[in-house]
């Protein structure tokens, strides 16, 4: 991986920045910790890479802050081989986390500049999700479901009732709902067919989901 000491430093610290806001999960931080952000990011900007804030990563979209990843990710305790649908790519960051922990990675991205550029980043560092897709996410992925986990990056008002139906029974999503200035972390647990279980984990901030077709 194109990386150097100086990055593999500030990576270092970023981990005990985010242990220290309380992740706890060592698979997590690991990830964080060998995953190189700074190429996520346009060239100019390789410096704020390991600033644990989000980023602008052009077509008004931003790269999600190290903190929210490292929630998102540990909140659906993440297990080798999981299916997963990730809804809004991104620059690919979240998903490269997430395949780096051997789960079966299926993620959609909106707006096609975002899919074409983090499908190459993703690639050229060989962390591939199964499937990277250019689509609407409120959609979901009928012909891979049932999911074991379904990660929303983007604000919703409301639980995607579809994306619900793709998740498996005891399956976990994770998915913020609010309003544009702001939102609540729900981890949602599908129990049973019909019945669901949702717990409240604080205040999180995140573009809102588009909802004009393609
Ligand atoms: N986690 C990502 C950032 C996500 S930002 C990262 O680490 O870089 C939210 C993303 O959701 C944006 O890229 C946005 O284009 C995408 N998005 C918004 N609405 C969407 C929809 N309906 N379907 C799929 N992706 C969507």
């Amino acid at each position: 991986m194109k990386d150097s000491y100086k990055q593999k430093g500030l990576r270092k610290k970023l981990v005990l920045e985010l242990f220290k806001k309380g992740i706890r999960n060592e698979k997590v931080l690991n990830a964080i910790n060998i995953i190189p952000r700074h190429l996520f990011l346009h060239k100019d900007f390789e410096n704020f890479a390991y600033i644990d804030k989000p980023f602008p990563i052009g077509e008004d979209q931003t790269i999600s802050q190290p903190y929210t990843v490292a929630f998102q990710t540990e909140k659906l305790e993440i297990k080798s081989g999981d299916k997963i649908l990730e809804i809004g790519s991104g620059s690919g960051y979240q998903t490269s986390i997430l395949v780096s922990l051997n789960a079966d990675v299926y993620s959609i991205e909106r707006i096609y500049n975002l899919f074409k550029s983090s499908k190459k980043i993703l690639s050229s560092i060989n962390l591939m999700p199964k499937k990277i897709i250019w689509g609407d996410g409120y959609l979901g992925l009928v012909e891979e479901a049932p999911f074991d986990k379904i990660l929303i990056a983007a604000a919703c008002n409301e639980i995607p009732i579809r994306l619900l139906r793709q998740l498996k029974i005891g399956g976990k999503m994770i998915i913020p709902i609010g309003n544009q200035k702001k939102q609540i972390m729900n981890l949602i647990t599908r129990i049973s067919k019909n019945k669901i279980k949702k717990m409240e984990l604080g205040n999180f901030l995140f573009v809102p989901m588009l909802k004009d077709k393609i």
